[in-house]
């Protein structure tokens, strides 16, 4: 093992890959990686695969379409095959405001450069003969997206980022950090110590116990997130062995679920209400790379609205029900950029979406650093938009609340209610009683607008 590195990278997820990857990309060969246990052993192994496009965020948006666009090109670049499966993405909508919202999001995917259609439900009949579309107002269509093998992306970037010098060390724990006077960083592991310019923390569920060893606290918690497996639907059979296409990743967002094929079954995965934030005190020593236990009672609503939009999904059996931890932060959208108060540590934390997300993020903090500034505004992924406001109590509350509202509509000037108020001023009470309808910016409560008497 090195006992110097440009950089070190700690976390072999999909994300710690991505960002090392990216590294050695920019020409910076001189720089490892370090995972505790095996790659992948994180969250990154028992991910569903799915690459969505959809993002109402400009950042994360580009960061998406970054990150599909990379995976399409890496069986070609280094001989690893990814599994992906360019089956697109269909989200429907039943009722006008979702058609809204989606026509919203238009703005940003036309912004960035995002193809995506508006299609009727006639189309969506077309594309997903065995679903109901008599309610439907219509659906957004991505056609280049799909889904993907989350180990097979991550052992590609790995040989991409070997093959250009950088190192990986697995069974290698980080336990302590130490900043030395020369401005560089001790990192001490389990099998040694490397000294390096810079520290990149991809820790996923670890993030907040990282964080401790800088004497920072990382408003990223996991909550958990299931999906079901089910056994071969002979109906989906039927339409496969008669020649259709793979169907589209199908998402009713009004009902908060996705539902895409495998193996000639499905995959169904819900966002519910009631999921439970996990670890906001550490990842217990014995958890490894295991699961939770499956809660059918949280998926059965979901189940039963796939069934009326699938109806052959009713005789289906259950193969399998995957409940992990994914992480979280307050508003949902990652932690990628500079750690708050420290020279040259980096966070690549707080992935939702990480699979999707970590070829976009690896390539904008290795950017970051390399060249000292991102080539795209990250403002909306900077770690530095939340403050000593997201304790442990406010993070687990918002996340919570984050993870069930995945699927809401947003509407414009969206604010959420849990964990508030975090920060109020000597003049809220008084605002409060003149009817103030309160945001909330950087914890802080403020009135958005006044409600005439009588309105609230
Ligand atoms: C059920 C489920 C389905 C999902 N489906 C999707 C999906 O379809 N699409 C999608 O984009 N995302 C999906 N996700 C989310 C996705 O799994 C995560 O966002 C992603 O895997 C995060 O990757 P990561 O590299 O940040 O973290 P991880 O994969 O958790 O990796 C972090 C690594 O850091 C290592 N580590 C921690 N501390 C240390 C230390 N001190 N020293 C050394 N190493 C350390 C850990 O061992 C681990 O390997 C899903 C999640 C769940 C739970």
């Amino acid at each position: 093992m090195k006992t110097h590195a440009r950089v070190v990278v700690i976390g072999g997820g999909v994300v710690g890959v991505g960002t090392l990857y990216h590294l050695a990309k920019k020409g910076w060969s001189d720089v490892v990686l370090v995972e505790r246990t095996e790659l992948t052993a994180g969250s990154t192994w028992h991910a569903a695969g799915l690459l969505p496009l959809f993002n109402m965020s400009y950042t994360v948006g580009q960061l998406h379409k970054y990150s599909v666009d990379l995976y399409k090109s890496l069986e070609e670049e280094t001989g690893q095959d990814v599994s992906f499966h360019v089956n697109g993405n269909l989200r429907l909508a039943c009722s006008r405001d979702r058609m809204d919202e989606y026509h919203k999001y238009c703005g940003t995917a036309n912004t960035i450069g995002v193809p995506f259609e508006i299609i009727t439900p006639q189309e969506v009949k077309e594309l997903w003969p065995l679903c109901e579309t008599d309610d439907l107002v219509g659906a957004l269509y991505h056609p280049d997206d799909g889904h993907i093998a989350p180990v097979d992306v991550t052992n590609a970037m790995a040989k991409g980022a070997r093959n250009r010098g950088a190192e990986i060390y697995l069974r290698t724990e980080v336990l302590g950090v130490e900043a030395q006077f020369g401005g560089e960083w001790l990192i001490k592991t389990n099998k040694g110590d490397i000294t390096c310019e810079h520290v990149v923390c991809a820790t996923g569920n670890y993030a907040r116990q990282t964080g401790h060893l800088f004497g920072i606290e990382v408003p990223a918690v996991p909550v958990q997130h299931q999906y079901i497996v089910t056994d071969v639907c002979e109906e989906l059979k039927a339409y496969r062995d008669g020649g259709g296409r793979e169907l589209a990743v199908l998402r009713e967002s009004d009902a908060s679920y996705y539902l895409r094929e495998e193996r000639l079954g499905y995959i169904l995965g819900p966002y519910e209400a009631g999921a439970p934030a996990v670890f906001a005190d550490g990842v217990p020593e014995t958890f490894g790379q295991d699961l939770f236990p499956g809660d059918l009672d949280r998926l059965m609503p979901h189940v039963e609205a796939a069934i009326k939009r699938v109806p052959s999904f009713e005789k289906v059996g259950i193969k399998d029900i995957v409940n992990g931890p994914i992480s979280y932060t307050p508003d949902g959208s990652p932690l990628i950029g500079p750690a708050w108060g420290l020279r040259n540590v980096w966070l690549n934390e707080g992935h939702s979406f990480g699979v999707t997300a970590a070829g976009g993020a690896g390539w904008q903090l290795a950017e970051w650093i390399v060249e000292g500034e991102p080539g795209i505004d990250m403002l909306a992924t900077d770690p530095r938009r939340f403050g000593p406001y997201t304790s442990k109590a406010y993070t687990v509350k918002k996340n919570e609340e984050t993870y069930r509202n995945v699927f809401t509509v947003h509407y414009p000037d969206e604010e959420r209610e849990d964990a508030r108020p975090a920060k109020t001023s000597p003049i809220y009470d008084k605002l409060d009683r003149l009817g103030a309808v309160w945001g909330q910016r950087y914890g802080w409560e403020r009135p958005n607008w006044f409600a005439p008497p009588g309105m609230l």
